[in-house]
Parts: C-alpha cells; structure tokens; sequence
C-alpha cells in the first residue's frame, strides 16, 4: 500500500492531480451517472441526505456531515481539481470549530484510555473463559458481548425462564447484524456456541473471570461469591456488576477478597461504550488490570473509579435528576424542562430518562446516596415517592412522567402533574434550566475529584460521554 502510495503521489507530481485522479477513477455506478445527469433527481438525493442526517444531529452542533453534503453537491459537473480545492476549503473551516476539537479530544483519550495500562502496575490475567451468574437484563447482556468477542462464557442462573431470555436476547442482537449483512448466519451460530448455559455451578473452576449480575441484594451477593469461591481456581478474578453496593461490602466475607472487583456495566450492554471498574479496599493490582483488560477486550473504555457510593456516573447523575425535580417542584413543566436537555444535546431529557431508567430503582439509588452524602445529595424525594407508591415505575410497567405505546414513549402524562399536585405554570428560559442541571453535575464532579472518586477530570469527559450520553460536541461535562 504504501509503495502503491508513493507511486501515486510521485505520478501526481508529474503529471498533475487531475491526469492522476481521472486514471484512478473507478467506473460509475448506474445511479451515480443518473445523478449525474439528472438534476431533479440530484436534488432529491441530496435532499434526502439533508433530511436523514438532520433527525439524527443538528448542523449547530456537528456541522461536518452537512458540509460533506454540500461538497457533494457543489462539486457535480467541475474538473476535480474543483471539487477538491472546496473539499480543502470546508475541512479548512470545520477544523478549528469547538465541536471539531472535542471530537479530537474525546477521540484521543478514549484511545488512551484503552490502550495505556490505566495507571495499573500489574499485568492481567489472560481470560481464556469466562463465567457470567444471572442471566438478567445486565448477566444476559455481558455473555452476548464476551461470546461475540469469541471468549468462551459459563451462563448460570436459578431460573430456567431467565438462561431463555438471554439466549434469545443475544440471538437477536446477532440476528440484527445478519440482517444488516455484518455477520454470516454460520458466524451467528459460532458465536451462540460461545455461550454454555447451567443452571448448576458447574464450570465454574475452568473460568479465569466469573461475572457476578445476580439481584441487586447484599446478601444475595455475598452468597453468590461464597459459592463461587468454593468451585473458583486459585487464581481467578471475581467481578461484581453491582451498580450501587460498595464492593468491599461484597468481599467483607470472602476467602480472598483481593481478587474481588467491581465490573460496572451500563444498560444496553451491547451498546453503552463505558465500563466502571472499581478497586475495593482489599482488591488487588492485578484483579483490578484482569477487570480493566476485559472490558478493553470487549470494545469497552473502562475508567478506574473508587469504591465509594454511587461510584461515579450514577453519583453525578443523581444531582442531575434531583435538579430536575426540583424545578418541576417549583411548578416547571416536565416538558419545558425534557426540552431544554434535549437542546442541550442530551439524548433524551431528565424525565425520560428517570423513566428509562425506572423510578423504583432511581428513588433506590437516591435513597443509597442520600444515606451515604446527607444533605448535599437529598433531591426531592417526595416526587419519586408518589409516584412509585401510585404503581408508577415508568417504561418498564407503561406509566411513568410519560405515557407509552408498547415501547413508544408517547407524551408526557397529564395525570403526572394531577398526582404530584403541581400547578406547572412557571415558565423559565431554557438556559436557566440547562444551567441549574449540568451545573449541579459539575459541582458533584469536583467533589468527586476532590474525593478521589475519580482520578482526573478527563476521566469525568469520558465517563459521561460513554456513560450518559452527554454530548459528544461539548468534549464532556467538564472540557
Ligand atoms: P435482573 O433482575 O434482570 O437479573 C438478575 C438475575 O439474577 C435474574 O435472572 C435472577 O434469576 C438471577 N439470580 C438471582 N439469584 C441468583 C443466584 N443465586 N445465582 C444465579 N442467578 C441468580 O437484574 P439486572 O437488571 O440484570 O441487574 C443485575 C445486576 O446488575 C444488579 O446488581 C444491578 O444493580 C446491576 N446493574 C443493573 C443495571 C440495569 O440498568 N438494569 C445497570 C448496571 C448494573
């Protein structure tokens, strides 16, 4: 290739740009020469183009896809030399925008993050096989990802309904992919071999890693690692998914908790780039390298993170929340304030999003916070409260802030503000709201750093980028 290159470039100097480029012009495809000499149709190409790229983004917050469209455009029926002396122009003017320099950021630490060691003096263990206990949303979630990387993967839970679920859950995300022609039904079938489902803890003693994704109860947990470190070889690694118990707690009673670590996956796991992995008080360098490398191995960006409440993401998102109802408290409508976030660039606003997430397991993890930081962290918990106590846990039982179609998150529930006894007539600019929610992160961030929670503010730009969403174009919360 790079001979290839040099020849190419050597010819260009030569013979100039416009003799090198015609030569190496491929053949037209028939509907890049209709293009080409229909003008109406042209027209309707690009329009399209315009229209589908701006539902995904808007032209204020990434510019660059536009501006291809346009180079596109402007150069049909000019010399090439044309066309590439515009292209020159655009990237001239793209470059030095803020949104082109957070991408460059973000680009480049997600790229340190991943291939540098993460600051840990410890060589992994190598992860021939793995071992995943519970079969739920998260459990089923991490063997798919561990069996499409090709590393063999233990599936164990109680019920046989749950190992089910999984198994379909995973062939569907595989079956997707065929059906986009990324992967062969022969790869899909090899991949589904990867996962070994049990509902016994057979197997367990051939795993380098065992995946602990069982109910979110202390004691269940505490059980589960028992168990597992009956069967477990001496030198594997036990990783726990818990999303809110200290992982210290987990391993208080373990026979060797420095080879217990926190392994914090978000939901969908398929999806959602971030990895927590957090060191407990008593775990080892290398256990803590073991969690860091697997997640690196599964496509992920892990951010070493304390042992502390709520670890980082879910601590910083909890003021967010909280702030948001606190404004609606104030008599602020759930659609002024879901709007304001989602102009911001959130996916989605506050509200949505606490029902995503469901509004039992937020009030829980509020509680969590609450009873670990005191004041500083008490939103207001009423809110939630009634709601939940009225059956209303958001999409997952079709009732929450909104309303739902199946799935669909329709419009926000006019019962909601009946229930809450709120009037919801005040009205405040969008930068009002946008500024009391992402500060009262940023506040919680520095605490955070203060603490050690996390160890620079660029792991804060990563963690909520890959985490939350939060946008890509403003470089993170901190930047
Ligand atoms: P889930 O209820 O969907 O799945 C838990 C599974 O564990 C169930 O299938 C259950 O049968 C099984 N189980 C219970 N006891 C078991 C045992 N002794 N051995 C084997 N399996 C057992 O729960 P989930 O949402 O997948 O959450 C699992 C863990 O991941 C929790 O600790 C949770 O806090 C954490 N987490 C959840 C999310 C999320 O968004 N759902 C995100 C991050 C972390």
């Amino acid at each position: 290739l790079e001979r290839e290159s040099l020849a190419l470039l050597h010819r260009a100097i030569d013979k100039g740009v416009d003799a090198t480029v015609s030569r190496i012009r491929r053949k037209k495809k028939v509907g890049e020469w209709l293009m080409e000499v229909l003008p109406p149709l042209r027209r309707y190409v690009l329009d399209q183009a315009q229209k589908k790229t701006g539902r995904k983004i808007r032209p204020r917050d990434y510019p660059a896809p536009f501006r291809a469209i346009e180079a596109v455009e402007a150069a049909f029926g000019k010399p090439i030399a044309e066309g590439l002396d515009l292209e020159a122009r655009i990237v001239g003017e793209l470059v030095p925008t803020q949104t082109s320099k957070n991408l460059i950021w973000l680009f480049k630490n997600q790229t340190a993050m991943k291939s540098s060691d993460g600051g840990v003096q410890a060589t992994p263990l190598r992860v021939d096989r793995s071992a995943v206990l519970g079969a739920g949303i998260m459990g089923g979630g991490i063997a798919q990802l561990a069996a499409d990387r090709g590393i063999p993967v233990r599936l164990k839970d109680i019920r046989y309904d749950a190992i089910l679920d999984a198994l379909r859950t995973a062939r569907e995300v595989w079956d997707h992919k065929l059906r986009r022609r990324r992967m062969t039904e022969r790869e899909a079938q090899q991949k589904m071999a990867f996962i070994a489902p049990t509902l016994d803890d057979t197997g367990l003693v051939h795993a380098d890693l065992v995946i602990e994704a069982v109910v979110e109860n202390l004691e269940v947990k505490q059980k589960v690692l028992a168990e597992a470190e009956r069967r477990m070889e001496s030198r594997a690694v036990f990783a726990s998914n818990t999303s809110s118990l200290p992982i210290g707690d987990i391993a208080a009673r373990a026979l060797h908790p420095e080879r217990v670590v926190g392994l914090h996956f978000f939901n969908p796991v398929h999806r959602m780039p971030l990895v927590e992995v957090i060191a407990g008080r008593h775990t080892s360098p290398q256990a803590v390298a073991t969690a860091r490398a697997f997640a690196v191995r599964l496509g992920k960006v892990p951010v070493i993170v304390k042992d502390a409440p709520g670890f980082l993401v879910n601590r910083i998102l909890t003021l967010y929340l909280n702030e948001a109802m606190r404004l609606l408290a104030e008599g602020v409508r759930i659609e002024a304030i879901d709007e304001a976030m989602a102009a911001f660039g959130m996916p989605m606003g506050p509200f949505a999003l606490l029902d995503q997430v469901g509004l039992d397991t937020a009030k829980h993890v509020g509680e969590v916070l609450e009873a670990a930081f005191g004041d500083r962290i008490a939103g207001d918990g009423s809110l939630l409260d009634v709601m939940v106590s009225n059956g209303r846990l958001g999409q997952k039982n079709g009732k929450g802030f909104y309303r739902y179609r199946g799935d669909k998150r329709t419009t926000v529930d006019p019962e909601t503000y009946k229930l809450l006894a709120i009037p919801a007539a005040k009205e405040l600019p969008a930068e009002t709201l946008q500024e009391r929610m992402v500060l009262s992160m940023v506040n919680e961030a520095i605490v955070c750093l203060e603490d050690s929670v996390a160890r620079e503010p660029r792991d804060i730009d990563l963690a909520m980028v890959m985490g939350t969403g939060f946008p890509p174009f403003r470089g993170g919360l901190l930047r």
